[in-house]
């Protein structure tokens, strides 16, 4: 019932030139002791979102390290991602709490879940809300539990977390992207890890791609790319604000009518409500012929939004609301100026005036994408300082490396 994913083989040692020596060198001597341990990752989904896009590149390496280390989808129909999802808005604010029906589905698929579990792991590490039961339903298949909260919690429903927070605190771990988003009750004596999540520079939506390859990718979808380009890369979410960025490109456009607007957004064939506000997207942009608005219906993958991002000569993430915001630092990644809103996990991964800049309202957007067209060595300067961020902070192996720590901090052998 629980699906294993298989991922492909990665190596660290290709890491090295990217991330330097000292990082690798370190990992090395962090996994050495902890060889052939047993590490199950357990999450609700193998496609899409960022949990996904972090395991197949994590789980690779660390198997690369020398640890067994193995990715198990957990079971679920639709009556338990509807009351996951109802548990998901909860968590992050929103007033309505599952029912106790819904409640009950949450914690049968649990059982089924913790039933069908194999045994004998060292490290189970468990992703986020929806199979977090598991835990108490069966301590004895695992040596060491950690919980991993990929989303930010720090203003939940109170009911729903009073219902979820008696599975957390048994957890020996936890990891939380910012110190804000630990949930009250949860803050000291129980193992509070702030670590947040990073990209893989190898996977092809962040790899090196050359200019012509860019240029010839994003003239199939009718850029011209002689012609300036903004970009937002994101869901068709309210939170992330695609909205907001048309009308920041309107205001831009009314001083250099020959900017274009590419919106490019994965969707889900079975999210109607991403579908609908996909939909009011396409109004809002009222049939302008320089707006783009893309998705994997279109057949943008992993090397479109590459390319996108790495030809755009502003790249957006205009959110209203965000977790850590991992299409931060993708596009920062590729060394192009970047302009994203002043919320959640942004701030981190930008500080203002020198790598990027951080917005607050739609005119700001506008005002600073225009400062970046007219000045095309500051829009390249603050590139460079924000691949450089993105270098030291938030690459996979720092990300092992953290995990590596943990690993050593619940088996008590310190580091
Ligand atoms: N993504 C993608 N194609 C798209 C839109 C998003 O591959 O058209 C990816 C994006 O590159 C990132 C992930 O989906 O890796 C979204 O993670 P993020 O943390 O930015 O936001 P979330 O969608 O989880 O709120």
């Amino acid at each position: 019932m629980l699906q294993p994913v298989a991922v492909a083989s990665k190596s660290l040692a290709d890491y090295t030139h990217i991330v330097g020596r000292p990082l690798v060198e370190e990992i090395r001597e962090l996994a050495a002791p902890l060889e052939g341990r047993k590490v199950l990752h357990l999450s609700a989904t193998a496609f899409g979102g960022g949990v996904a896009e972090i395991l197949y590149t994590l789980v690779p390496l660390m198997r690369d390290v020398g640890l067994q280390a193995e990715w198990h989808v957990i079971y679920g129909r639709e009556e338990f991602f509807n009351s996951t999802k109802l548990m998901h808005n909860a968590l992050q604010g929103n007033p309505q709490d599952l029912s106790p029906e819904e409640w009950a589905t949450w914690r049968r698929y649990n059982e089924m879940n913790a039933r069908e579990l194999s045994r004998g792991w060292d490290h189970m590490i468990v992703h986020d809300p929806q199979p977090a039961a598991v835990r108490d339903l069966v301590p004895e298949k695992a040596a060491h539990w950690i919980w991993r909260c990929h989303i930010d919690v720090s203003t939940p429903n109170p009911a729903t977390m009073g219902q979820l927070l008696p599975h957390l605190l048994n957890y020996e771990a936890s990891l939380f992207h910012v110190k804000q988003y630990v949930p009250p009750g949860l803050e000291s004596g129980h193992g509070v890890n702030i670590v947040p999540p990073a990209i893989d520079p190898l996977a092809s939506k962040n790899m090196a791609l050359s200019h012509d390859d860019a240029v010839y990718v994003c003239r199939q979808f009718g850029i011209d790319t002689d012609r300036p380009l903004i970009c937002q890369v994101s869901r068709f979410d309210p939170w992330k604000d695609p909205l907001g960025v048309i009308d920041a490109y309107r205001i831009v456009k009314e001083q250099r009518p020959d900017v274009q607007l590419a919106l490019v957004g994965s969707m889900a064939s079975d999210d109607p409500e991403g579908w609908d506000f996909y939909n009011s997207t396409v109004a809002h942009a009222a049939g302008d012929p320089d707006i783009y608005i893309l998705n994997n219906f279109n057949n943008v993958g992993a090397i479109e939004v590459n390319a996108f991002q790495s030809l755009a000569d502003v790249l957006v993430q205009k959110s209203t609301r965000e977790g850590f915001g991992l299409t931060v630092a993708e596009a920062l990644w590729k060394g192009r100026p970047f302009i994203g809103g002043d919320v959640g996990g942004i701030p981190l991964q930008v500080t203002d005036g020198e790598s990027g800049y951080l917005v607050s309202s739609v005119e700001e957007c506008a005002q600073r994408a225009m400062q970046i067209l007219d000045d095309p060595e500051l829009g390249r300067a603050l590139g460079r300082a924000g691949k450089e961020h993105v270098r030291r902070h938030f690459l996979t192996p720092r990300y092992l490396r953290d995990y590596l720590k943990i690993f050593h901090q619940v088996e008590g052998t310190g580091c």
